[in-house]
């Protein structure tokens, strides 16, 4: 007999943080009144973990579209065990286990919903405060509170956080009178606020928003219209803003001040989106046709410093956009399955505050034979004023499409996400029409799933080379110029690799290497890289080609392998 499946979440359901591989997580599912609590043994990157027992009457899934966990799976919490051991030890209320699982399942929006990955909105200081009493370090609160934040920022996700995380749902659990649940028609709810009472009335605006954070539903409300397009996107809330009339089977569950949506199966497909006042989908070019609940997630590219675009086998499996609060990629990597990322590159591409960026632009290929709601593969291209047109990705075979948008006050690129999944859908908004002259059509690739990177050498005056720890080969390099504009080549992984600066380098000098993918007899090509502030020296090994600042790099790599190749206009070279 086939075992009814619990679908594993990909974040406690009590601290709210992610999970990591190999935690110890149990789940909690609600049978008639009692809840019970099992092992579910450990954390697995995908599937079921190794260690399962095959004599749990339960098989825990991290599937992403399994049919079986869609098809009335238990509606269960998942929860690391230390988080459960140490809210059992603070709140010990005959129902606490009760209001757990409630808290927990209802941290999702609907039962079956998909894995949102919503920021907490952490009072980060409250963690440091904790940290000050735990280390009999009271000098700690006297620090700002600003540079409290900041500590605390860094500190997260961390064991304290997540210990404070269950004392403080412990205390609220404790404080709270539990009450019925009780259960009402969207169609019928004017407004609710998360800790409130449903607002019922009769004549209704056609419009429903609803906002949900990482703890679940959060507001419910009504609109006169579709809100115009206004802008604002966050990283802790999503919205989902629908007429009415498409939500006519939803209802909503409320108890103990939460709810949450009980949306029929196959009813209506939701379209959740981190920006109160989304786009209409058919007002974005390059869009698929969507269908199925679709998380969509934005990143305002005058607002980020940089991105960071993971890329494999020509699909983009996820987008980093690096901001002073969210300036590591690892944590959108980290979602990315153990599998996947082994094929990964990091595509970085710098916007720096000196530049500006005028045009973005995605290339994408002529979709003849393949299903549109299939991962889509994708390069990128951007214009600046300072650094001219940035080209990165993959080059396709065949005919290609650019889709350009200008980038004005603001530009949001628009992409789905889904837990475990690469994005198959991209788009920019606002539209506006522009004539410009086209981007450039890539040569062809000297090996296959190769992504492109350039940058001219005339006018660097500091380039950072990144290397891979392992090998000692080049990954990547950073070249910044006089004017303060930036392009980057290859992965530059900022933070992770280790990297060698040159300030205003007179040459670039690199050797082209190969070496056997381990326990394989398939040959890698790698590049050593290095530079010198002399036109004139030596390399202590044969086989380097030292070059002067002048022509283009051109880089192509996965993350296994990269050629590189200085290409100099031979008109350059006559004399003037
Ligand atoms: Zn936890
Ligand atoms: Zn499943
Ligand atoms: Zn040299």
């Amino acid at each position: 007999m086939t075992r009814p499946h619990i679908s594993l979440h990909p974040r406690c359901g009590a601290c709210g943080d992610d999970f990591r591989l190999g935690q110890k997580i149990v789940a909690a599912i609600r049978k008639s009144r009692s809840v019970q609590v099992i092992n579910a043994y450990t954390f697995p990157d995908y599937g079921a973990s190794d260690d399962t027992a095959p004599d749990i009457d339960w098989y825990f899934c991290r599937k992403p579209s399994c049919s079986q966990c869609n098809d009335g799976a238990a509606d269960a919490a998942t929860i690391h065990v230390d988080c459960y051991n140490l809210f059992r030890l603070h709140c010990n209320n005959n129902d606490s286990l009760y209001r757990l699982w409630l808290t927990a399942t209802w941290r999702r929006p609907w039962h079956g919903a998909p894995s949102l990955r919503l920021f907490p909105d952490v009072d980060a200081s409250k963690t440091m405060q904790l940290a000050a009493t735990a280390c009999s370090l009271p000098q700690l609160t006297a620090v700002p509170a600003e540079i409290l934040h900041m500590i605390g920022e860094y500190a997260q996700p961390s064991p304290l956080g997540r210990y404070r995380a269950i004392i403080d749902l412990a205390a609220d659990l404790n404080s709270q009178e539990q009450s019925w649940p009780q259960s009402l028609p969207l169609s019928e709810i004017a407004s609710w606020e998360r800790g409130g009472h449903a607002v019922v009335n009769e004549s209704l605006h056609p419009i429903v928003r609803i906002t949900i954070d990482c703890w679940g539903l959060k507001r419910i409300e009504r609109l006169v219209d579709n809100p115009p397009f206004a802008g604002k996107r966050s990283d802790t809330e999503v919205y989902i803003i629908e007429a009415q009339e498409r939500l006519r089977d939803v209802t909503v569950q409320f108890q103990s001040g939460l709810g949450r949506l009980d949306v029929p199966k196959d009813s209506v497909d939701l379209q959740l989106w981190d920006t109160p006042t989304p786009p209409s989908l058919e007002s974005l070019q390059n869009m698929p046709r969507i269908t199925g609940t679709t998380q969509f997630a934005s990143i305002d590219l005058r607002k980020a410093n940089a991105l960071t675009f993971f890329v494999a086998n020509g699909s983009t499996l996820a987008v980093h956009g690096h901001t002073r609060r969210r300036s590591h990629p690892e944590t959108t990597f980290d979602r990315i399955s153990r599998q996947r990322q082994r094929h990964a590159a990091w595509i970085y591409v710098p916007l720096p505050s000196k530049d500006r960026i005028t045009h973005f632009g995605i290339r994408a290929p002529h979709k003849f034979t393949r299903s549109p709601w299939a991962a889509a593969d994708y390069s990128y291209l951007f214009r600046f004023e300072l650094a001219g047109d940035v080209i990165v990705g993959p080059r396709f075979l065949g005919p290609t499409q650019d889709f350009i948008w200008p980038v004005k006050e603001q530009l949001l690129l628009i992409f789905n996400v889904a837990e475990l999944a690469a994005i198959s859908a991209m788009s920019a908004y606002p539209n506006e029409s522009s004539e410009i002259t086209p981007f450039a059509r890539l040569s062809k690739a000297p090996f296959q799933e190769a992504c492109f990177s350039s940058a001219p050498l005339e006018g660097i005056v500091l380039l950072q080379i990144y290397s891979d720890a392992e090998t000692g080969l080049c990954r990547g390099i950073l070249a910044e110029y006089g004017n303060g504009s930036q392009r980057a080549l290859g992965e530059c992984r900022i933070g992770v690799d280790p990297v060698c600066t040159y300030k205003s380098p007179a040459c670039l000098c690199f050797t082209q290497v190969t070496r056997n993918r381990s326990g394989t007899s398939i040959e890698l090509k790698g590049i050593k890289v290095s530079s010198s502030y002399q036109s004139e020296h030596k390399h202590g090994e044969v086989g380097w080609s030292c070059f002067p600042m002048r022509g283009t790099l051109q880089l192509w790599f996965t993350n296994e392998q990269s050629i590189l190749e200085v290409i100099v206009d031979e008109a350059e070279l006559m004399p003037s």
